[in-house]
């Protein structure tokens, strides 16, 4: 396989880490962004190390403009290049929107959207034919099933808007670009015990919570030379997640 780069935001823990270690299996070198927790960063990079590729953690607050742009000016100052970017990391804020703060709907607007549209404008003007686009968004991006998820709904669905349309842009470039669409899936954002993890399960057709290797498969599936008709798509990951 020819030498691959690519960048995952959020790569420390959860599904990011698990897309970490996945495209490493794959031959892919990675880059990941982290906020604060360096030694969960250094854990996902052992791991991909483990698999004989290079890893490069970068510490980059995702809320901010610059945050996104360093993590993208990182990868490529370490190793030349970027094939494919995930836009993994985010935040999930619980509540009514009664009971929510401006500072919370600036919190999320600009970790799950702006920062996956700042870091896709500034990846692309380095990407080649056969670079890969893949954002994590979430079953909620295209329903809400329970109340106190507006804001986070919201974000997820602006996500499919984005995706189409750059689809659109990239297309003729051999570029693809899609959202994967998580359920409930056990990580710290999303514990999969206690009572509001039974009522998630409820609504899942599996009746259980995924792990973040059925997210990885997927982000591997999409990153590889297979996936190059699919692009401008929402795919589920969510154990039938009901409507
Ligand atoms: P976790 O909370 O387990 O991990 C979040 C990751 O994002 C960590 O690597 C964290 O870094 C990083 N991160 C958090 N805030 C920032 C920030 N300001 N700047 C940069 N990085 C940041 O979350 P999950 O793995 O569960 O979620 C990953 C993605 O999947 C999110 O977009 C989420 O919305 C989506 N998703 C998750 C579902 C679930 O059930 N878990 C379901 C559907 C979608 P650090 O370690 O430094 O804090």
């Amino acid at each position: 396989m020819t030498h691959r780069v690519a960048l995952i935001t959020g790569g420390s823990r959860g599904i990011g880490a698990g897309i970490a270690e996945a495209l490493a299996k794959d031959g892919f070198d990675i880059a990941l962004t982290y906020a604060r927790n360096a030694d969960a960063a250094e854990a996902t990079a052992a791991k991909v190390r483990a698999q004989g590729r290079k890893a490069l953690c970068i510490q980059a607050d995702g809320t901010t403009v610059a945050g996104n742009q360093a993590g993208v000016a990182e990868t490529l100052k370490e190793f030349g290049r970027i094939d494919t970017l995930v836009c993994n990391a985010g935040t999930y804020p619980y509540g009514p929107i009664g009971e929510m703060s401006v500072e919370q709907i600036e919190h999320v607007l600009n970790l799950n959207v702006r920062a996956v549209m700042v870091e896709t404008m500034e990846a692309v003007k380095h990407m080649k034919e056969g670079g890969r686009l893949i954002f994590i968004g979430s079953a909620f991006g295209a329903r809400a099933p329970f109340p106190g998820i507006s804001l986070y709904a919201a974000t997820k669905a602006a996500l499919r808007g984005f995706t189409q349309g750059v689809a659109r842009d990239l297309g003729p470039k051999g570029i693809t670009v899609n959202v994967v669409e998580p359920g409930p899936i056990d990580t710290d954002m999303n514990p999969a015990t206690g009572d509001v993890a039974k009522l998630i399960s409820s609504f899942v057709a599996t009746g259980k919570y995924g792990t973040v290797q059925d997210i990885a498969s997927m982000v591997s599936f999409l990153a590889s030379p297979q996936a190059g008709y699919i692009t401008g798509a929402a795919l589920p990951v969510d154990g039938g997640l009901e409507a």
